[in-house]
């Protein structure tokens, strides 16, 4: 089995795949969402990642690998609740995370953003396996030379897209210069350990309306990238069991794997990268997800993980990309029915676009595809 699940994560991301025998499945879990992904879901209390993580520990089940592609509220915020609430006799293999000292060659004293630091010092503090299938060094791809799979037990092969060092070292100023801001001490990651009971995350934004989509008009509206560091440190990879693919995104930016698809399918002798899903970045955003980017996948599912609040993910005109350039009949694939996505449920546009949809079934958000 490979399946990826799309968690309920609000504006977030965090994905649970599972794979190898459906008997005694393995698991990876990639991000955490925002704070109130791991617990306080009012009415979802089921479906909260602590409880999803306590019913593996029961099962006797094992995280083969926790990565946490960046240090965006987004996708860190449950990671530093989970190591912070550690659900009884959960047994972790090894966790993915570029914190200061992987942003740069040779690092200084200087400590790094508010929270990245605050989930180093629970990794510190736990002792776990840290980036430790890149023997502790950076999750990042290599700026000359092959892409190489790194293999998980059983089977399950993850390649490296995203980020290469450049937006490692990117990221470094933004950290440092976050650091300051946050009026955090250099040299106490106990002060940033402090803050964890204080953590204040919530971000302006407004919820953007959802306009009338015209795909072809939207098509129109330019991709002009992001310049977000953060962003662009982000942990993107192939992940590959038994033949299927899954490209799992991040927020990364689209030059980069576009660039970093563009070596692979060079590497392998294919036009284009064959997927069978792609978790698509940034919550579909439309800096994200470039026609570029598009060709060079070959791909007949798109996920899309955000319940659209804050920053109204997904964007119409990265919706609108994929319909038109992700392939024969693309579907995509939404952890929530929102304002923002439910546009897309429309026969009509369906019909003459040709493209397909799918949302959670009921009430309860979360999205499992088995690829
Ligand atoms: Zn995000």
């Amino acid at each position: 089995m490979f399946r990826v699940e799309m968690l309920p994560a609000g504006h977030g991301d965090s994905l649970l795949i599972a794979y190898g025998d459906p008997a005694a499945p393995r698991y990876v879990l990639i991000d955490g969402g925002p704070y109130y992904t791991y617990r306080n879901q009012r009415f979802l209390k089921r479906h909260a990642l602590s409880h999803r993580l306590e019913d593996l520990a029961r099962q006797g089940a094992r995280l083969e690998l926790l990565v946490t592609t960046h240090v965006d509220a987004d996708h860190i915020e449950g990671v530093v609740k989970l190591l912070g609430n550690w659900p009884p006799g959960l047994e972790i293999g090894d966790l993915w995370f570029n914190a200061w000292p992987h942003l740069v060659e040779a690092p200084d004293e200087l400590l790094g953003a508010e929270h990245g630091e605050m989930l180093s010092g629970l990794i510190g503090l736990k002792r776990l396996n840290w980036n430790a299938a890149l023997g502790g060094q950076r999750v990042a791809a290599p700026e000359v030379g092959d892409l190489a799979p790194i293999p998980l037990a059983d089977g399950l092969q993850l390649t490296l897209l995203s980020p290469r060092p450049a937006e490692l070292a990117a990221l470094a100023e933004a950290w440092e210069e976050e650091l300051r801001l946050a009026g955090l001490d250099p040299n106490s990651p106990e002060k940033a350990l402090e803050r964890l009971k204080e953590s204040a995350r919530l971000r302006p934004g407004d919820l953007l309306g959802a306009p009338a989509p015209d795909p072809q008009a939207l098509d129109e509206e330019p991709c002009e990238g992001d310049d977000s560091p953060a962003n662009g440190s982000s942990i993107a990879f192939l992940a590959e069991f038994e033949g299927k693919r899954c490209l799992f995104a991040g927020d990364a930016h689209p030059d980069v794997l576009e660039a970093s698809l563009r070596r692979l399918a060079r590497q392998w002798g294919e036009p284009r990268v064959r997927l069978d899903a792609f978790k698509v970045a940034h919550h579909g955003s439309g800096h994200n997800l470039s026609r570029e980017l598009l060709e060079r996948v070959d791909c007949p599912r798109y996920l899309i993980s955000s319940n659209g609040s804050y920053f109204g993910h997904p964007d119409p005109a990265a919706m609108a990309r994929i319909i038109l350039h992700g392939g024969a009949e693309p579907q995509l694939c939404f952890n929530y029915r929102s304002e923002e996505n439910e546009v897309w449920d429309n026969d009509r546009l369906r019909r003459d676009y040709g493209y397909r949809t799918q949302y959670p079934a009921g009430i309860i958000p979360g999205l499992a595809v088995e690829l």
